[in-house]
């Protein structure tokens, strides 16, 4: 192990900076870590925001990612409700909300990212609401009640997951996305159009290529003007348009950012001894020879990680392919890999049996996987997609060859 430094400063108490802390201290770090925290939680975990938790299946402490124990008892000083507002690369010190400064060898940025706003009359309106913090979906049970009317703007993940929820407590709801399918932005037209049918079945009005042009309401929402002069009546309107990296702090402090601060492959930015990590990052994507962000709960934990292991001057972690996952209704989503670039799409299964999978390859390689309810096409693909594996489309989409027999001729 290469000499420590002494003093760790962490940027942002989410998945990727709480991972960070954890790893420096398992790798054998001594010396002191801060962790600067703008939420009023210790870290803690945000998938749960829009399923289980908003559901009311979970408590919040449960959300947490260690015990509020574990930061006295490991050393690290967590200062939560604390913003970092100016960082001094000169003088090696972060200066805090409270009107403090905290000295650091190693700095981590790690800030995350927020929700995108919309710009429309009557956007701060009260009642139109985000989903990004615990805070948030808080705000969002307090007028989830059966027969209230919600408006998701957006038909992401988050959007529909939260649709997903507002549906099953009772709740009438709208979503309207823009683009001509659901989950664009993130998946192939095969799964945009099967969830388009689930919330369809599910009760949902899922209204795409909708344009929306501003919120009615005095002090309050009452509804949603549509381009054509419709207003949806809305108790609440749940936006979810995508998220933008936090990254002022170390643009102001004169770091290389893009979409998201400009590291390398060990996390480092354009200035010694400064890393980013986590959905703020733009970082290589190893597996597709280029760069990106990435908002998942695995590109956090594997931030932290990589993170910890380069100050520590340990080998780094083996890289996974980016991974994701999504529970609506009964229905689990789990995607490996990324799908642009993809000029051929093959489906194995039947999407009416609600467990199926869509490959994507690229020049006859496989580049990533979405699979619904079938975890060996996910598990299997997983690896497919790892190796970039060459497989028959033939093959890939016959259901009598088990994935397991695919694997095993596709990586021998
Ligand atoms: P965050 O977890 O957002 O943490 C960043 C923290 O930094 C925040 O607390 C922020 O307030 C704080 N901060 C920002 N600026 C400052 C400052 N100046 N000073 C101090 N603190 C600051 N991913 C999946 O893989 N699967 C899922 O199913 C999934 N579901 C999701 C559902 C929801 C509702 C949301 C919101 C996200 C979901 N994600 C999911 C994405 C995943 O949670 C994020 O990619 C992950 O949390 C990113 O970790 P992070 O540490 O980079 O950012």
């Amino acid at each position: 192990m290469s000499t420590s430094p002494a003093r760790i400063v962490i940027i942002g108490a989410g998945q990727a900076g709480g991972q960070a802390a954890y790893s420096l201290r398992l790798g054998g770090f001594v010396g002191a870590i801060t962790i600067i925290g703008d939420e009023p939680q210790p870290p803690y975990q945000r998938p749960p925001l829009s399923k289980a938790y908003l559901k009311g299946e979970l408590d919040a402490d449960r959300l947490f990612l260690k015990p509020v124990e574990y930061y006295p008892e490991h050393g690290v000083d967590l200062l939560t409700g604390v913003a970092a507002t100016r960082i001094d690369l000169d003088a090696h010190t972060v200066e805090l909300s409270s009107g403090a400064a905290v000295g650091w060898d190693k700095l981590v940025i790690a800030t995350g990212s927020r929700p995108r706003r919309l710009s429309l009359e009557g956007a701060g309106l009260a009642g139109i609401l985000e989903l990004r913090t615990l805070d948030d979906v808080d705000r969002l049970k307090a007028v989830a009640h059966p027969d209230a009317r919600l408006v998701v703007v957006g038909a992401g993940y988050i959007g529909l997951e939260a649709a997903a929820v507002a549906t099953q407590l009772g709740l009438k709801v709208t979503v309207l996305e823009a683009m001509p399918q659901v989950l664009s932005r993130v998946a192939g037209p095969e799964i945009g159009q099967f969830y388009n049918r689930i919330h369809r079945s599910a009760g949902v009005d899922v209204r795409t290529g909708a344009r929306l042009v501003g919120f009615e309401g005095v002090g309050q929402v009452t509804g949603v003007r549509m381009e054509d002069g419709e207003v949806i009546p809305a108790d609440a309107v749940l936006v979810g348009v995508g998220v933008l990296p936090n990254m002022e702090l170390a643009s102001d402090a004169g770091l290389i950012c893009g979409n998201g601060i400009v590291v390398d492959d060990q996390m480092r930015t354009s200035q010694p001894d400064v890393y980013a990590i986590g959905d703020v990052a733009w970082r290589p994507l190893v597996h597709y020879g280029r760069e990106g962000r990435l908002e998942s709960v695995h590109n956090a934990i594997e931030g932290g990680k990589i993170v910890a292991a380069s100050i520590l001057g340990a080998p780094p972690p083996a890289l996974d392919v980016p991974w994701f996952w999504s529970d609506q209704y009964d229905l689990k989503l789990q995607t490996a890999g990324l799908w642009t670039g993809a000029d051929e799409r093959i489906m194995r299964g039947d999407p009416q049996s609600r467990s199926f999978a869509v490959f994507y390859l690229k020049e006859g390689r496989v580049i990533a996987v979405d699979s619904v309810n079938s975890a060996p096409e996910y598990l299997v693909g997983k690896k497919l997609v790892a190796a970039q594996a060459t497989v028959a489309p033939g093959e890939l989409a016959d259901k009598s060859i088990s994935m397991k027999d695919i694997g095993a001729r596709a990586l021998s």
